[in-house]
C-alpha cells in the first residue's frame, strides 16, 4: 500500500490544533489515524479519525483490509468546520497504461450518499473477493480499476449538496451551456447561500475537482480506453445512465461507442431497467465536470474515454415512504434499510459488467461500417434525427 507523502507530520487528517470530533490535544496519538509518510509497507492505523462520517470510516476500513493490493493516496484533503477531511483515491490492477482504466467515483454532491455508498459497496465486494477469487485477479491482470468514493466528504459532513465553499462540484467546470440551461438549476453565479452554484467568474476549479481531475488525467488519458461511473441520487423516478453531453443538446463524437456498451448491456443483463441516454435529453447544465472531461480527452486522437453518470431515482424512494419528503436526507437517500440493501444490490452488477466491459472491449468497440451504423443507430434513438 502507498501512502502519498502529502500526508502531514501529523497523520492524514489533521495537526493537533485543528482536531476532529473524536480528538483531544490528549488523544491525538491514539484517537486518529497517525500515517507517517515515512512508514514503509502496513500503515498503521489505530482507528477511525471521524465517527460521524461513517462512509469514510467503512472506506478506510475497506483501505486496511485490501492492504497490499490497494494503491492508495491522498487526492486532496478539505477542510470544513474547523475540521480536515481527506479525499482518497484507491487503485487496483494493472497500472500498466497499456490495460484499460475504470473509474468510480462518489459522493460529489454531499446530500446523495447512497451513490458513496454504491461504490463502496462495490469496492468492499471486491477487496472481499480478493481473498479466494482467482478469477477476480485474472481479471485485475488485463484491467486498471480506480476509486474515488467520497469526493466531497466536506458536504457529506454538513449535510450539503455543495462542498465547504457553497460550490456545486457538478456545475463548476469551465464550461457554459450553449443552448440555455434552466434558470438557478443549471447553475447560477448569483450567491453560494443558494443551491447550484458555479463558484466565481473566472475562479480556479473547487480543490475536490481539481483533484478529481488530476486523478482522470493521470489514470485515464494515458490509455487508450477507460470508462468512468459517477454515482449520483436524486433525479425522477427511473434508474438512469447518463453520458455528455449536459451542456449542449449536440451529440458527442463517441456516440457509436456508447451506443454499442448499451447494446452489449441490453443483450447479456435482458431485464434491466435503466434508461440510459444523453443527460441532455433531460436538462442541460453549466460547468459539467465531466463534459469538460470528455472534451480535454477528445484533444488525443484515437483514445476513447467514456464517462457515465448513475442517476439514481429516488422520488420512488419517497413516494414509498412519503414520510422521507420531511427529511433532508430522504429526498436523496432510500431511508428503510430493506430499500437501502435492494439499491446497493442492484447497481452492483452494473459497476461489475463496466469492469468486463473495459476487459473485452476490442471484441464490442464497433470500428469501419459497423462503427457508422451504430452511430446512425444511436442517433434515431437519442436524437431522432439521422445523418448522411
Ligand atoms: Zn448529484
Amino acid at each position: 500500500m502507498k501512502i502519498s507523502s502529502s500526508a502531514t507530520p501529523f497523520g492524514l487528517y489533521h495537526t493537533p490544533r485543528m482536531l476532529c470530533a473524536c480528538c483531544s490535544a490528549v488523544t491525538v496519538a491514539h484517537g486518529c489515524f497517525r500515517l507517517d509518510s515515512s512508514i514503509q509497507g502496513e500503515p498503521q492505523l489505530p482507528g477511525p479519525a471521524h465517527p460521524e462520517l461513517g462512509e469514510l470510516i467503512e472506506l478506510e476500513s475497506i483501505i486496511r483490509d485490501g492492504g497490499r493490493h490497494l494503491d492508495v493516496q491522498l487526492a486532496c484533503e478539505v477542510s470544513s468546520g474547523g475540521r480536515k477531511f481527506p479525499v482518497h483515491v484507491i487503485a487496483l490492477g494493472n497500472p500498466d497504461p497499456a490495460v484499460p482504466v475504470v473509474g468510480f467515483f462518489g459522493g460529489f454532491h454531499g446530500l446523495e450518499r447512497i451513490g458513496a455508498a454504491v461504490v463502496l459497496a462495490y469496492l468492499r465486494s471486491l477487496v472481499s473477493r480478493l481473498q479466494w477469487d482467482s478469477l477476480l485477479h485474472r481479471q485485475l491482470e488485463s484491467v486498471r480499476l480506480v476509486f474515488m468514493p467520497i469526493v466531497n466528504p466536506g458536504g457529506m459532513w454538513s449535510g450539503t449538496r455543495a462542498n465547504p465553499n457553497g460550490v456545486d462540484l457538478m456545475r463548476n467546470a469551465p464550461l457554459d451551456a450553449r443552448e440555455g440551461a434552466p434558470f438557478m438549476f443549471g447553475g447560477q453565479r448569483v450567491s453560494s447561500r443558494l443551491p447550484w452554484y458555479r463558484g466565481a467568474q473566472g475562479a480556479p476549479m473547487e480543490i475536490e475537482n481539481e483533484a478529481v481531475c488530476a486523478v482522470v488525467r493521470r489514470e485515464f488519458f494515458g490509455r487508450k480506453f477507460g470508462i468512468a461511473l459517477d454515482c449520483h441520487s436524486g433525479f425522477g423516478i427511473n434508474d438512469r445512465i447518463w453520458f455528455p453531453y449536459a451542456h449542449t443538446a449536440l451529440p458527442i463524437a463517441h456516440l457509436p461507442e456508447m451506443h454499442a456498451l448499451k447494446e452489449i448491456y441490453d443483450q447479456t443483463h435482458a431485464h434491466h431497467r435503466y434508461v440510459f441516454e444523453p443527460q441532455s435529453r433531460q436538462y442541460l447544465a453549466h460547468g459539467d465536470l465531466w463534459d469538460y472531461l470528455y472534451q480535454g480527452s477528445c484533444a488525443t486522437p484515437g483514445r476513447i474515454f467514456l464517462p457515465l453518470t448513475l442517476e439514481m431515482g429516488s422520488w420512488l424512494w419517497v413516494k414509498k415512504n412519503p414520510r422521507q419528503l420531511f427529511s433532508r436526507h430522504g429526498i436523496f437517500n432510500p431511508l428503510i434499510e430493506h430499500r437501502q440493501q435492494r439499491v446497493l444490490r442492484r447497481h452492483l452488477s452494473w459497476l461489475d459488467f463496466l469492469a468486463r466491459a473495459a476487459c473485452g472491449h476490442q471484441h464490442w468497440i464497433p470500428t469501419g461500417d459497423a462503427r457508422e451504423a451504430s452511430r446512425q443507430k444511436a442517433l434515431k434513438l437519442w436524437y431522432q434525427r439521422e445523418v448522411g
